[in-house]
């Protein structure tokens, strides 16, 4: 294969994330030009269907022109002003009331950043910040899952629970401590009922608590279905013996809502699909539908208060990024949260969630699949060698990005995750006929792989 030459620039100038560094020197990259409502196009006319959404976060798709002209506009207005110190611009306090009007919980401000890395390193600060703004100086561990992903910043990738973001990182840090992942179909004991697994990893994480000594254990970290760590849906019941344990030991529990957030589990938040009473939330990712960088946590008024009164002591509140609450941003959001209100786009996800939610079932009847799952607009399927025992391939097949390529040969762009896992998470404006075209290609790339392994 010849590579384009934006293809050979790439590689003699760009880091890839998520990459093998050393394949992917003769591999060279595919170059994305364009885009035009779910789908995308190459640089050699291709065009594909989104099937991830970029990474889990293009819910308006490619060439929504509100947000462009909003974009647009606010550029020409003013490209950038910041909120240190005492300035501020009308678009930041737009987002934020539209953002506090909608959240789970009873938000009271909030604090804007640029990723979702940095939404989950600001929660660790805020809440050490709030905890000793309290006098609980010794109450600072926080609390993840194996297989939770929180992002990459030092606190937020010590938060993920996933071996490939540590190693040769020197990662976790201390006080990070991973409790276990919900997922029934692999962690389930032999016999054990779903309300007999929730019931053992809530104990479990009780026992952790108390073996680290509950003054010491400070928040609690969860995504409402697990993104990254392989799209891992909580059994009924999970979340709710969970803040059990939780509200017993005065532990602050905060939602990663970072891919669940603005209707991707057919509510506004994944919270309230899952029962989920949070303290707190990290969005980021579509609360832009990704058209700008921004992200944002939401502050309680019991947690604010604690912080106007370090600044009375400390003479002020010392965090902030140069681009927290960027005027583009900010204008950017405000229009996307205006759209999912005026589109009704959880009615949308409602609306389409059940035809999606049954095409990725029935790929559990495919001999490849091993177990099948969704929920509104987000789903996976796990490849096994062996369905009866859930034996996994040899790690050197790469099957899951077998299927991943041979989807995109078929014109769809999805996503292969650790364990042989393939995630599905379309635009969220995605139409019942995409659907459709979407699946085809799922059911084209397996019975390929299919062919080449039997
Ligand atoms: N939290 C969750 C649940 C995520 O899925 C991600 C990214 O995929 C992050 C946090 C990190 O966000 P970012 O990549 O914007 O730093």
């Amino acid at each position: 294969m010849s590579l384009s030459n934006a293809a050979v620039r790439d590689i003699e100038t760009v880091i890839h994330p998520y990459t093998n560094l050393d394949t992917f020197r003769t591999s060279g990259p595919m170059i994305i030009e364009r885009g035009e409502g779910i789908y995308v196009y190459d640089n050699g006319g291709n065009r594909y269907i989104e099937g991830l959404a970029g990474l889990w976060c293009t819910s308006l798709g490619y060439n929504e022109q509100e947000l462009i002209d909003a974009a647009t506009e606010q550029m020409k207005q003013i490209p950038f002003t910041h909120v240190f110190g005492g300035k501020s611009h009308e678009r930041a306090a737009e987002a934020a009331e539209r953002l506090k009007a909608i959240a789970p919980h009873a938000a009271s401000k909030v604090l804007f950043c640029g990723s979702g890395s940095e939404a989950n390193d600001q929660q660790v600060k805020l809440v050490w910040y709030y905890n000793n703004a309290r006098g609980l100086t010794k109450k600072k561990k926080f609390i993840s899952r194996q297989r939770g992903y929180h992002g990459v910043t030092v606190a937020s990738a010590s938060l993920t629970g996933l071996p490939g973001n540590h190693r040769d990182f020197d990662l976790p840090i201390s006080g990070m401590l991973h409790t276990d992942c919900p997922h029934y179909y692999r962690y389930a004991e032999p016999g054990e009922t779903e309300d007999e697994f929730t019931t053992r990893l809530a104990k479990n994480l009780e026992e952790m608590i108390i073996r680290e000594d509950p003054e010491t254990v400070a928040a609690f970290i969860a995504e409402p279905i697990m993104g990254a760590g392989g799209v891992v849906i909580p059994p009924a019941g999970y979340f709710e013996k969970i803040q059990a344990v939780l509200k017993k030991y005065d532990i602050y529990f905060i939602a990663d809502e970072v891919i669940c957030g603005f209707g991707r589990t057919g509510n506004m938040f994944g919270s309230e699909t899952f029962g989920m009473k949070p303290d707190s939330i990290s969005v980021a990712k579509a609360l832009s539908s990704a058209y700008f960088p921004i992200a944002a946590v939401t502050v309680g008024e019991e947690m604010y208060q604690a912080m106007i009164d370090e600044s009375k002591k400390l003479g002020m509140f010392g965090h902030g990024f140069t681009y927290t609450a960027h005027p583009v941003g900010a204008a950017v959001a405000a229009k996307t949260l205006e759209i999912y209100e005026k589109r009704n786009i959880v009615g949308h996800v409602r609306a389409l969630a059940p035809r999606f939610e049954a095409h990725v079932q029935r790929l559990a009847e495919h001999p490849l699949v091993g177990h099948a799952r969704a929920k509104g607009l987000i789903g996976a399927i796990e490849l096994v060698a062996d369905k009866k025992t859930k034996r996994s391939f040899d790690p050197a097949s790469a099957i899951g990005a077998a299927v991943v390529a041979a989807a995109q040969r078929h014109g769809l762009i999805i996503r292969p995750l650790a364990g042989d896992i393939v995630a599905f998470c379309p635009p969220l404006i995605i139409t019942l006929e995409q659907i459709e075209e979407m699946f085809a290609a799922v059911h084209k790339a397996l019975d390929e792989v299919e062919h080449r392994v039997t």
